[in-house]
């Protein structure tokens, strides 16, 4: 019987490995994250490396599973995302974002929710639109901040649970979401947070990827939403 199998994924992030090889952390839908060696990735012939070259591209390969790491021995991709490719700061805020999921997901925890998240958000991203793009990553990373079990709380204040989220709010790094005028106060763990870029913030992590490409917030307040969940996310890091 042959130990061959599939795994069918996103590739993450990649790192070099001896002298031609590379390492790729995929987010498969069968294992979660896995680690996968494949030879040759950085030689120009390699039947391999275009498998792995392409970033954000749906892929199946067949693997065996070794030690320490999957060993990729074929495979092909599924579904590619051409226009991800097509600008350079879309293709880095994409990497960077991938960079930040691998760093924070645990290996051999599939979650169907996540693997599905990651497929919309790409066939989402697949737009010429800058504005989506900047609108799509601040949300699938909430979600997905969500999805793993770090959902901040943002209907309600973390202390009291009251629901009057007016004027003077702040946001809790450390209790983890939103906390009213009675019970914040500025230090460093926390930050002001006006109702605007918390209503955004709501609709991040509450509505649908479709939804959210049609919608127009103001850049500001939309940028110390994204200030707010990166925040968030570095907390939950560490
Ligand atoms: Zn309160």
């Amino acid at each position: 019987m042959s130990s061959d199998e599939y795994i069918t994924g996103v590739v993450l992030q990649t790192r070099d490995y001896k002298e031609s090889d590379r390492i790729v952390y995929v987010y498969s839908q069968e294992y979660g994250k896995v680690e996968v060696l494949v030879r040759g990735a950085r030689k120009i012939i390699s039947k391999l490396a275009p498998l792995v070259a392409e970033p954000f591209a749906l892929v199946r390969l067949k693997v065996v599973k070794g030690k320490a790491y999957y060993h990729c021995i074929g495979g092909e991709v599924q579904e590619r995302f051409y226009n991800i490719g097509k600008r350079y700061s879309t293709m880095t805020s994409i990497a960077e974002l991938f960079n930040k999921i691998n760093a924070i997901v645990k290996k051999y925890k599939s979650d169907a929710k996540i693997f599905s998240l990651l497929i919309t958000f790409l066939q989402k991203a697949n737009t010429p639109s800058q504005e989506k793009i900047t609108i799509l990553i601040p949300a699938f990373l909430i979600k997905f901040l969500a999805f793993l079990g770090y959902r901040p709380e943002i209907r309600m204040c973390v202390v009291c649970r009251s629901k009057e989220l007016e004027t003077d709010l702040f946001f809790d790094f450390k209790k983890g979401g939103i906390v009213c005028k009675k019970h914040g106060s500025d230090n460093e763990e926390k930050k002001e947070i006006s109702s605007s870029v918390l209503y955004i913030l709501q609709q991040l992590l509450y509505k649908k990827l479709d939804f959210l490409v049609q919608q127009k917030f103001s850049k500001k307040d939309l940028r110390l939403a994204v200030d707010i969940i990166n925040q968030f996310y570095q907390w939950q890091l560490e």
